[in-house]
């Protein structure tokens, strides 16, 4: 854990939060500005800075968090229609918060490619 993270402080309780899902590596939440009808967050417990950060230990982890989005496709009913699976990284890819997360964006259609 990052104590200045803002996104540790949520997987730790810190800040409340209304977990969407949640197991002993990952947890899901809204996101706090909505960009879409449907807008999830979904991280991992480990702070990770981003998805570069990653290392061969994480491969697990990565891969649970990837299996986990078609679990909250179906809990958030965006199974039939789709929807979609966004991870900024770095300056360029318009990071924000600095711990890996994946966008579940749903309840729309997206226009492609985003600006
Ligand atoms: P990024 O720009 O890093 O890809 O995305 C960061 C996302 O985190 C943004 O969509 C932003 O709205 C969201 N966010 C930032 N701070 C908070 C917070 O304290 N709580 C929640 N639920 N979302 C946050």
């Amino acid at each position: 854990m990052q104590t200045e993270c803002i996104f540790c402080k949520i997987a730790a309780k810190q800040i409340p939060v209304e977990p969407i899902y949640e197991d002993e590596q990952v947890i899901a939440f809204k996101d706090i500005n909505p960009a879409a009808p449907v807008h999830v967050l979904l991280i991992p417990k480990k702070h990770l800075e981003h998805l570069l950060a990653a290392g061969p230990e994480d491969v697990g982890l990565l891969g649970h968090l990837t299996a986990t989005v078609g679990v909250l496709a179906n809990k958030l009913g965006l199974a039939e229609d789709g929807f979609r699976v966004v991870i900024n990284t770095k300056e360029h890819g318009g990071q924000t918060v600095h711990h890996l997360h994946y966008h579940i964006l749903g309840g729309r259609s997206m226009k492609w490619p985003p600006g």
